[in-house]
């Protein structure tokens, strides 16, 4: 029997990719974090695509697209995030590739060269992705479509304790902000905004623990 499609769309830190993760290893699919290609292409950018005033050259990153190689490696059961042959998990969590990942997100140049990567990964089904924009444009046509929301106090909480545990030293007024400022430019973008599907669940979950979020959305899975 083909394994289905998941569509887990929703706000910053509202635990998307970490629920994801976990309902991929109880269900036997693969899980794709796509947002982490999104900050792959930023960090590709604030690597090599900056002009004299240290800001991203859109130009020049576009025509840079065929010297981006993204693909995911399963390292230790963990699928991971490289770069032209580098690991970049954890450099695609630097504030600075945060500060600017909602603008790169919202070239349509940028999504289209994605769009692919993240539709041949899903071809045949068994995958469940993450991001914004799967439920409404990258898979339409979804076995399973949610959308997680949750207070922002809540999810400034959570990618304030990720960022610690990450190494990285962070003010939580500015964790906040730029939680704030991506989901007002992922939502109001002309292309692919970040926005509930017609017929996606909606889960809000800030007073749900993680385990509490996955039992709700398992509950809702049959047949598999
Ligand atoms: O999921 P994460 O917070 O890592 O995503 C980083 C950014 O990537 C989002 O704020 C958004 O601008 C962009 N993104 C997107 N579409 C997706 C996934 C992420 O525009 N499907």
């Amino acid at each position: 029997m083909r394994k289905p499609v998941i569509a887990v769309d929703g706000f910053s830190s509202t635990g998307k990719s970490s629920i994801s993760k976990i309902i991929a290893e109880k269900l036997g699919l693969v899980h794709m974090d796509t947002g982490a290609l999104y900050r792959g292409v930023t960090y590709y950018a604030l690597s090599c695509c900056m002009n004299d005033h240290g800001q991203i050259n859109l130009k020049s990153l576009l025509s840079h697209f065929n010297e981006i190689h993204l693909d995911f490696r399963n390292i230790n059961g963990c699928l991971e995030l490289f770069l032209n042959g580098k690991n970049i998990c954890t450099e695609i969590r630097a504030a600075e590739v945060s500060a600017s990942v909602s603008l790169i997100a919202a070239q349509k140049e940028v999504r289209d060269f994605l769009l692919d990567t993240q539709r041949n990964m899903a071809q045949n089904g068994g995958v469940i992705l993450d991001g914004r924009d799967i439920g409404t444009v990258v898979f339409p046509d979804a076995d399973y479509k949610f959308f997680l929301t949750a207070s922002i106090e809540e999810r400034t909480n959570r990618r304030f304790k990720e960022l610690e545990s990450l190494g990285y030293t962070v003010s939580f007024d500015d964790v906040a902000e730029n939680l704030q400022t991506r989901d007002r430019i992922d939502s109001e973008r002309e292309v692919a905004p970040l926005k509930k599907a017609g017929d996606a669940i909606v889960i809000d979950n800030t007073f749900l623990t993680k385990e509490e979020t996955i039992q709700l959305m398992l509950s809702y899975i049959k047949d598999i």
